[in-house]
């Protein structure tokens, strides 16, 4: 295989969006990161910053390399940076019509062979790759949260995706530093296909009493010994991303054991959404996090 990548796009400066740029440009990559806000963009590439200094705090990144790497990342609004890009990662919004529409506009400024990977946590990567003019270089590359410290990444063929391009993102995971798993495409997946329901089981649980905010999440990490309670790490993963997930199991599925439960409808509606606006299940605007139930 003479295909080489140097050079690899990101759609979407959010908090996957920054860490996948990070874990690139860590592992030598060039990266531009884009996102259709220009503050994101400029957040993102702060972010980034950031989460780099602390790893040299940690001693595990070296100052020097730091720098290298953090020059390697642009980030702005521009499609015509993706242009000489051997990849780009979409990692936008988990909504299927924004995921489509940023495909067109990819599709028509990439290189004919450049391949595209979607980090959705849900959506149906042969539907996504059967809307771009290369189904075969399509793929689902799904990191986890927070993307420089979790290892795994769930690879998804779609039913049209080239065995070239799979063996590619798979070394290429590799490559950063990751151990990948193969999924095949199903609605979310494997972890979230498994996550997601107790997540939601966890809302449930809270919005027919059963326990408190405080009850739930220290009964499944004393009681199961998960480092982060169902309740906390929705409000980590982003309460609108969970939300879209429990959709997208309900629609595929048609089961109606997937139903998203109507207290993480409220929520959303709301514009609670978790750490990422400052509440959720729990209140984030004091030193530390306050249960808001
Ligand atoms: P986020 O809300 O932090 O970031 C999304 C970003 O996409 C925002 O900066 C937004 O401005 C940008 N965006 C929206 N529309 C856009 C467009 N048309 N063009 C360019 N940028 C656009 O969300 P996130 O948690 O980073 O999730 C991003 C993707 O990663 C989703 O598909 C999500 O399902 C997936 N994912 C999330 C997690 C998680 O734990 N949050 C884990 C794995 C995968």
């Amino acid at each position: 295989m003479s295909f080489e990548i140097k050079k690899i796009g990101v759609v979407g400066s959010g908090q996957m969006g920054n860490g996948i740029a990070h874990v690139c440009a860590k592992a030598g990559y060039v990266v531009h990161m884009l996102d259709s806000n220009p503050d994101a963009a400029k957040a993102g590439l702060e972010k980034i910053d950031r989460n780099m200094e602390r790893e040299v705090a940690r001693g595990i990144f070296e100052p020097a390399a730091k720098a290298e790497a953090l020059a390697r990342i642009t980030a702005g609004t521009d499609y015509q940076a993706f242009a000489d890009c051997q990849l780009v990662i979409e990692a936008a919004t988990e909504d299927e019509t924004i995921k489509k529409a940023i495909l067109t506009e990819l599709v028509a400024v990439i290189a004919e062979d450049a391949l595209i990977a979607s980090n959705t946590s849900s959506i149906s990567i042969t539907r996504l790759g059967a809307h771009t003019d290369r189904p075969g270089k399509f793929v689902g590359m799904h990191f986890m949260n927070p993307v420089p410290r979790m290892e795994l990444v769930e690879i998804i063929r779609g039913i049209a995706t080239d065995e070239d391009t799979y063996s590619i993102i798979k070394e290429l995971a590799i490559k950063l530093g990751k151990s990948p798993v193969s999924a095949e495409d199903f609605p979310a997946f494997i972890v979230n296909r498994i996550l997601l329901p107790m997540i939601n089981e966890a809302v449930y649980t809270l919005y027919e009493g059963v326990g408190s905010v405080i009850s739930i999440d220290t009964a499944m990490k004393l009681g199961t010994h998960h480092p982060m309670g169902p309740l906390e790490l929705a409000d980590f993963i982003g309460l609108d991303t969970c939300l879209a997930v429990m959709h997208v199991l309900h629609d595929g599925l048609a089961d109606t054991k997937y139903r998203p439960c109507p207290l993480l409808v409220k929520y959303v509606e709301a514009g609670w959404l978790g750490r990422k606006s400052g509440r959720g299940f729990y209140d984030y605007s004091g030193d530390s996090p306050v249960p808001t139930r």
